[in-house]
């Protein structure tokens, strides 16, 4: 039997918790070529991205017959599923790419375009605008604990967003009210 038709030894490790959760003999057959470039396997429902491959190349893991693949978890964030952290979005995920510090951009309001905000813990489109402020206040102070990189600021009653987070809770150049922590993506 020639080793290119030998099973290679595949162990998947989810690289979030070093746990082992599928070790099987694989054709090689059924393996990409390279795991140099970004690969995405998908298992199950879900989709996992390969963050480490030892080794990396098919010659080699035919060769040894053995490859494990250290694996992430791709999370898909849909709206209805995400805990949200802010009131508003933009249009498109690299908005804030092309703008400058002095750049404002109108933002779009979530609760109008999902089903039962309230139950996402988002106001009501007929609350008031202190009620508003007071819920994206809360949930931006939730985002502020957190590092993330490229967040900017917004104000969530005049729906305009800027990419200078050195702006957050300073005064909205329309309303006054503090501005607070935005992402983009
Ligand atoms: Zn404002």
């Amino acid at each position: 039997m020639s080793w290119f038709s030998r099973k290679i030894n595949l162990t998947l490790v989810d690289d979030a918790t070093g746990s082992v959760f599928v070790s099987s003999m694989m054709p090689p057959g059924e393996l990409p070529d390279s795991f140099r470039i970004n690969t995405t396997l998908h298992l199950g429902d879900d989709d996992w991205s390969v963050v480490q491959a030892e080794p990396e190349t098919k010659a080699e893991f035919t060769k040894s017959g053995k490859l494990v693949l250290r694996l992430r978890k791709v999370e898909t964030v849909s709206p209805k599923s995400l805990s949200f952290t802010q009131l508003d979005i933009t249009e498109r995920f690299d908005d804030n790419q092309r703008l400058g510090v002095d750049d404002w951009i109108t933002t779009q309001p979530l609760n109008a375009t999902i089903e039962n905000p309230k139950a996402s813990g988002l106001p009501q489109c007929d609350d008031d605008s202190e009620e508003v402020y007071r819920i994206a206040s809360t949930l931006s102070e939730l985002r502020e604990s957190i590092p993330i990189p490229n967040d900017g600021v917004y104000c969530p009653i005049c729906h305009i967003a800027n990419v200078d987070l050195g702006k957050l809770r300073t005064p909205c150049p329309k309303c006054g009210r503090g501005l607070l922590k935005f992402g983009w993506t």
